[in-house]
């Protein structure tokens, strides 16, 4: 998709600070982060949200899911971490590319909302 923020960022074309690459998966740091270890990892393919995965493209999902174990190791988060996909509006959702946060490096509040 040429005007998605994540497509541009896995293309090179908007700079990132990259974490992990492979075939159908690409993690970097957020821009903003909520937390002193904050990354998100997405598919390379481009899947606007939650809402829009399918029995077509879960493998991605479960791809996604084998990485961020790795990641948090890598990360040194071995007190434990949160993994978040914010979907649609209500949720604050703000790049429509499906993504999960990463979240860890303090004790993270345990609200929900
Ligand atoms: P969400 O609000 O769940 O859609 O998350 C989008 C995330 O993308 C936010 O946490 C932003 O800080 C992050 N973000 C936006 N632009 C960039 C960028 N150029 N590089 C890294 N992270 C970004
Ligand atoms: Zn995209």
């Amino acid at each position: 998709m040429s005007d998605c923020l994540f497509c541009k960022i896995i293309a090179g074309d908007i700079p990132s600070t990259k974490l992990y690459e492979d075939d159908a998966v690409y993690a970097f740091r957020d821009i903003n982060p909520q937390a002193p270890t904050h990354i998100l990892v997405i598919p390379k393919a481009h899947i606007s949200g939650c809402n829009d995965v399918t029995a077509e493209n879960s493998a991605l999902v479960a791809r996604i899911f084998q990485v961020i174990p790795a990641i948090a190791r890598a990360e040194g988060l071995t007190g434990g971490y949160r993994v978040v996909s914010n979907c649609g509006d209500d949720a604050g959702q703000t790049v429509h590319h499906l993504h999960f946060h990463i979240l860890g490096g303090r004790k993270l509040a345990l609200e929900m909302a």
